[in-house]
C-alpha cells in the first residue's frame, strides 16, 4: 500500500490534505525562500496521530518537515515536493497552569501570544517574548531556541523549559514532562530537542517556567552620541537597575528610517545611536540612572514613556516592520563580543557599500545579549549576489569569533557557513546524534547539517 493511502486509512481524509487542499502558506517560512508545496499536508489532532504519521513516513523512508507558525527566518520549515508536512496548528491548548510551582504545561501548536495571555490571567509572565508572538508557536520557539527581548532577564527559551514531550522519527513518544527545577537523573534529554529545528524529533508538549507578572514597568528611549557611551550605559544599567528587562540598540540610520516610516517623532536632533531600556518592577532606580547618565553626558537625551501607547510607539520603531517593504530583504542574525559590535557594523557596511553604493543596511539588536540583526537590501537581486553579501557578513563574524546565528537557527540559509561557528568535532558529534535519533534521515533533511 502506498504511503498516502496508508496515512488516509489511519488518520482520515480531513487530516491528510493533498493537491489543491494544501494551503499556499506551506511553501515557505517568513524568510520567503521556500518555493515548493509538499506532497501532503498532515494536521494531526493528537500526539498519537503525530506518532502514527512519523511511524509510517519512517517505514516508507519519506522525508517529513514540521511546520509551526512559519515565522522562522532560516528556511527551516520549507518543504520540497517530495516531503510530507506535519503542521502543528491543531495541537493547541494550555493543559495546566500550576500557580504554586509557577509552571505552564502547553501543547506545542499553541500560539505564543495565547500562552502569554493565559499566564497573565493567573498573574504570571511567560518569559519568552518576540516580535512574531501573534503567529509563532511554542513548539517553534522551542525548536529554534528562540531569543527575543526578554533574554537579558530570563535567558533564551532553553533556560525556561523544565520538560517536554517529543515524538521520534520511528514514532516513539518520549514523554519527559518534568515539572521540577531540580532533576539530575542522567542526561538532560530535553536540551537535545530544543534548538534542533525539527531534525531530531517533533516536540508536542512542554512544561515552561513562569515568572511573576511585574506590577510596574518603565520604558525609556535614549539618544547617545557614541558606541562607548552605549557600553557605559549598559554596564551602569546592569549594576544599577533592578529588574532590567530590555536593552535594545538601534544604529542611527535604522532608527531614523524606522521612526520616519511610521511617523513617530522623538528627538530634536539626529543621534548616532538610540537605546530602548526597560525596567520591570520597582521603577525609581531607572529614573535615577537616567538622570545621572544625562549629567555625566553618557546620554544626550532621554524620553520616558508616559503611557502604554507611548511605550508601544518606542517598540514599534525597534520592530522596524517597514523593512519588510524592501525587495529581497536579507535578515542576518549574528552574535559577537559586545565591544566589537560597532566596529563590525562599520566594517561590513563599508565592504558592502564599496560595490553596492545604493544598498540599504539597517542594524539593531538585543545588544546586551551580544546579538545584532543586520537587514540588507540591494533591490531585486540574484542568488549569486545574495551569496556575495552573505559571505561578507559571515566573514566578519568569523574574524571576530562570533556566531552566524544568534537566534533564528541554521535552517537551510546558513548551512554552508556552519563551520564558521562550529568546529569539526562539534559538527561530527551533531551528525552522530542525528544518525542515532533518525537513522533513516527522514526528519527535516538538508536542514542544519
Ligand atoms: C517579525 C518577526 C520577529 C522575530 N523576532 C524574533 C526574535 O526576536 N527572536 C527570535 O529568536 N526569533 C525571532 N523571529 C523568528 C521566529 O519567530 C522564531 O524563530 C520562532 O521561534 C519560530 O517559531 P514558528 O512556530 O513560527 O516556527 P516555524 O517557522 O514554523 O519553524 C521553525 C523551525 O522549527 C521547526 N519546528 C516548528 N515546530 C516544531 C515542533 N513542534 N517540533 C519540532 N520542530 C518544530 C521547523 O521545522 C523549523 O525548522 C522573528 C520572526 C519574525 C517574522
Amino acid at each position: 500500500m502506498k504511503l498516502l493511502e496508508s496515512l488516509r486509512n489511519l488518520l482520515g481524509d480531513d487530516v491528510v490534505l493533498t493537491g489543491e487542499h494544501i494551503p499556499e502558506k506551506a511553501r515557505s517560512d517568513a524568510s520567503r525562500t521556500g518555493r515548493q508545496l509538499p506532497m501532503a499536508y498532515i494536521r494531526p489532532r493528537t500526539v498519537e496521530e503525530v506518532s502514527t504519521t512519523l511511524r509510517l513516513c519512517n517505514s516508507f523512508r519519506n522525508p517529513v518537515v514540521v511546520q509551526g507558525g512559519l515565522t522562522g527566518l532560516a528556511g527551516g520549515a520549507n518543504p520540497d515536493d517530495q516531503s510530507i508536512v506535519i503542521a502543528m496548528e491543531l495541537l493547541t491548548g494550555i493543559q495546566e497552569i500550576d500557580t504554586v510551582a509557577g509552571t505552564m504545561t502547553v501543547m506545542c501548536g499553541t500560539v505564543l501570544e495565547v500562552a502569554q495571555q493565559a499566564a497573565e490571567v493567573h498573574g504570571f509572565r511567560l518569559p519568552i517574548d518576540l516580535g512574531a508572538r501573534g503567529s509563532c508557536h511554542i513548539g517553534g520557539n522551542l525548536a529554534t531556541n528562540a531569543g527575543g527581548i526578554r533574554v537579558i532577564s530570563s535567558g533564551m527559551t532553553r533556560n525556561n523549559v523544565l520538560g517536554l514531550e517529543a515524538v521520534l522519527a520511528d514514532g516513539t513518544v518520549v514523554s519527559s514532562l518534568n515539572r521540577m527545577e531540580k532533576n539530575n537523573c542522567g542526561y538532560d534529554l530535553k536540551q537535545l530537542f530544543i534548538g534542533s529545528e525539527g531534525t531530531l524529533g517533533i516536540i508536542t508538549r512542554a512544561v515552561i517556567k513562569l515568572e511573576p507578572l511585574p506590577t510596574h514597568q518603565v520604558t525609556a528611549l535614549c539618544a547617545l552620541d557614541g558606541f562607548d557611551a552605549v557600553l557605559t550605559l549598559l554596564s551602569q544599567a546592569r549594576k544599577g537597575v533592578t529588574g532590567l528587562s530590555a536593552f535594545e540598540l538601534m544604529w542611527g540610520p535604522f532608527f531614523r528610517f524606522s521612526s520616519r516610516a511610521i511617523g513617530v517623532r522623538t528627538f530634536e536632533t539626529d543621534c548616532p545611536f538610540a537605546v530602548i531600556i526597560e525596567q520591570s518592577g520597582e521603577t525609581t532606580c531607572m529614573e535615577e540612572l537616567l538622570g545621572r547618565m544625562l549629567e555625566e553626558e553618557v546620554i544626550s537625551d532621554a524620553l520616558i514613556a508616559k503611557s502604554e501607547a507611548e511605550r508601544d510607539r518606542f517598540w514599534l520603531i525597534r520592530e522596524g516592520l517597514a523593512l519588510t517593504e524592501f525587495p529581497d530583504l536579507i535578515e542576518f542574525d549574528v552574535s559577537l563580543p559586545m565591544t566589537v559590535h560597532d566596529r563590525y557594523v562599520t566594517e561590513v557596511s563599508a565592504a558592502l557599500n564599496e560595490n553596492l553604493p545604493d544598498i540599504h543596511i539597517s542594524a539593531f539588536g538585543h545588544v546586551a545579549d551580544g546579538n545584532i540583526h543586520l537587514c540588507v537590501s540591494a533591490g531585486t537581486i540574484d542568488n549569486h549576489l545574495k551569496g556575495w553579501i552573505a559571505d561578507i557578513v559571515y566573514d566578519g563574524v568569523r574574524k571576530y569569533q562570533g556566531s552566524i546565528s544568534a537566534e533564528h537557527g541554521i535552517g537551510t540559509l546558513k548551512r554552508a557557513y556552519l563551520s564558521y561557528s562550529r568546529n569539526v568535532a562539534e559538527i561530527n558529534l551533531m551528525r552522530s546524534i542525528k544518525r542515532t535519533l533518525d537513522p533513516n534521515g527522514i526528519l527535516n533533511p538538508g536542514k542544519i547539517i
